[in-house]
């Protein structure tokens, strides 16, 4: 019997995990996926937004707030990629400026560090912004991550200190039984006391397995450019446009922590949160708001296009409780953004909640808030570098020429707390396949590697989910 299974494990799932992991528990994770990190958690702006934009008196805004601190101690702890940054949100009209002083406003009664900009000052602090752009609002509290090592790190961590995690388990319904729930997967099923439930767009389909039907979800997918890093370095800021009247924060202009350029996203409704499609009349739009905002950005420089569906749903706020259906339930619904930026609080929150439904916290006396260090060979210098190549001359075996990934660091991502299986995972896990080329050249040696090993033959490495087989046959027997 499991104290908490937690079904789902993007950056709210993994925050869950982490948070239990310093109590004497036994957790399961449960997810969908061959990966952590596959939905939402996976395709977004990466931005820990400072917290200027959420209403005070809504339930995302103190989780905003207190995400984001929690979120620089945890990147620092556990080695996360993570680089503080201002942010813009740039005004080319008086109309503008007025959602400025808005923001100013809500800003301020949220304790965020902000000013007002005037003409002079906004191209000072960001030389590259459109002339026509005649002020701004700033922060400095605002920083961006790499969102799946996040929730990857938090997801080992949780591992190391005993939790259980089933890839590949998608939930099909929960039975009540006597003090007990019974989570249904595909795989099997799991007795468990509490659960806790982080399935992202699909947080509203697990409420209703026990008969919590408050929500609907709405799929608003956003649609991204990715740049060169030879764009990377034209901004110092993450760049917005005011937001509209519905709420939504506008496209942004923004350098992501490996160096590279993302542009977008749009917010439109599709079909289901699968429809992960770009398509070139949204790209045309996202491109043209770009150029307005940094006319000097160069789209010939695009090396990839991907996109996101938020977990929206008909409440605009975090849905964050005990299901008044089932009390043995607590739901992270309704986790659109600033779902990253407030992830580490709402871990904190999930285990409150916990207790308040009857789970003995005791502390676990082995609890270590650590996993082990990541080498990051193009980030070291000539020294760093022939000493860890002495250590293991694989380090000196570059794979991934545009990003300079080792054969050590993809035999270190493949070798870690929660093993990478598929081309894509290990992508993520050390961006070899991630540069210019966009895997051309180091796809067959990555494939190769990770065959070898996990001792697998080759025909039986995935790009991704499902059956996204890369060699299906030989092609002479
Ligand atoms: C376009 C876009 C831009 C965004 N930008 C930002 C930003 O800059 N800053 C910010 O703070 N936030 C941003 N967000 C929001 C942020 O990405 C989300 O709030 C966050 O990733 C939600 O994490 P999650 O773990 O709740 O959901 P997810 O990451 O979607 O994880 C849910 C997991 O549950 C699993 N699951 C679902 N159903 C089942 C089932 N039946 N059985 C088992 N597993 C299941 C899924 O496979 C998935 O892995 C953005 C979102 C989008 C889409």
């Amino acid at each position: 019997m499991y104290d908490v299974i937690i079904i789902g494990c993007g950056v709210t799932g993994a925050a869950v995990a982490y948070q239990l992991a310093r109590y004497d528990l036994r957790v399961g994770i449960v997810e969908r996926f061959s990966d952590v990190a596959c939905g939402a958690t996976k395709a977004n702006s990466a931005i820990m937004h400072a917290g200027y934009d959420p209403a005070p008196g809504k339930v995302m805004t103190p989780l905003n707030l207190r995400g984001i601190r929690l979120g620089k101690e945890i990147a620092r702890k556990l080695d996360v990629e993570y680089r503080p940054l201002q942010s813009l949100v740039i005004a080319f009209s008086e109309r503008d400026m007025e959602t400025v002083r808005t923001l100013y406003e809500r800003g301020l009664a949220n304790g965020v560090n902000v000013k007002i900009l005037d003409r002079e000052q906004v191209h000072a602090a960001e030389p590259s912004l459109n002339p026509d752009v005649i002020g701004a609002l700033w922060t400095d509290d605002s920083a961006i991550i790499n969102p799946w090592e996040y929730a990857t790190a938090m997801a080992e961590v949780a591992v190391l200190n005993g939790a259980e995690l089933f890839l590949e388990h998608k939930v099909t319904g929960i039975v009540r039984d006597g003090d007990a729930l019974t989570v249904v997967t595909d795989r099997g099923e799991f007795r468990t006391r509490y659960v806790v439930n982080a399935a992202g767009c699909h947080a509203a389909d697990i409420m209703r397995m026990v008969g919590d039907d408050r929500l609907t979800q709405t799929n608003f997918q956003g649609q991204y450019f990715v740049l060169d890093k030879a764009e990377g370095a034209k901004v110092n800021s993450v760049i917005f446009g005011c937001p509209d009247e519905k709420g939504f924060k506008g496209i942004l202009v923004s350098p992501t922590v490996h160096g590279n350029l993302i542009v977008g996203p749009n917010s439109d409704p599709v079909a289901s949160a699968e429809t992960l499609g770009t398509d070139a009349a949204t790209l045309d739009r996202i491109k043209a708001s770009g150029l307005r905002y940094v006319p000097s950005i160069n789209f010939r420089n695009v090396i990839r296009q991907y996109a996101g569906v938020r977990p929206t749903t008909n409440v605009k706020d975090f849905v964050i409780d005990v299901s008044p259906a089932c009390g043995r339930m607590i739901n992270l619904a309704s986790m659109a953004s600033p779902g990253l930026s407030a992830a580490a609080a709402v871990g904190e929150r999930a285990a409150e909640l916990l207790a308040g439904a009857g789970l003995e916290l005791r502390p676990r006396a082995s609890f270590s808030d650590s996993r082990p260090p990541v080498v990051r060979f193009a980030s070291l210098d000539a020294e760093g570098r022939r000493a860890v190549i002495e250590k293991n001359p694989l380090y000196g075996r570059i794979i991934c020429r545009c990003e300079t990934v080792t054969e050590g660091e993809i035999v270190d991502a493949i070798n870690r707390p929660i093993r990478p299986r598929t081309l894509d995972a290990v992508k993520r896990r050390c961006r070899a396949g991630m540069g210019r080329c966009q895997g051309g050249f180091c796809s067959p040696r990555v494939h190769e590697i990770l065959a070898r090993e996990l001792g697998v033959k080759m025909e039986d490495i995935r790009l991704t989910e499902e059956d996204s087989f890369i060699i299906t046959g030989k092609t002479k027997e």
